[in-house]
């Protein structure tokens, strides 16, 4: 299951979630702190995976 960095909006905490693609798509985020469903999504620090051949 693919990890998804989001923050909460409500109470301000990180939050790494484990979503299927199926909850991802439909925006079904509660923030596990304060239960808020108002969860912005993070730049992924899968990004940083990519491997540099240079
Ligand atoms: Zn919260």
């Amino acid at each position: 299951m693919p990890m998804y960095e989001y923050k909460c909006l409500d109470c301000g905490k990180e939050a790494t979630l484990a979503l299927t693609l199926k909850d991802h798509d439909s925006g079904a985020v509660t923030c596990p702190s304060c239960k808020s469903k108002r969860m912005e999504q993070l730049i992924s620090s899968v990004m940083a995976k990519t491997s540099r051949k240079s």
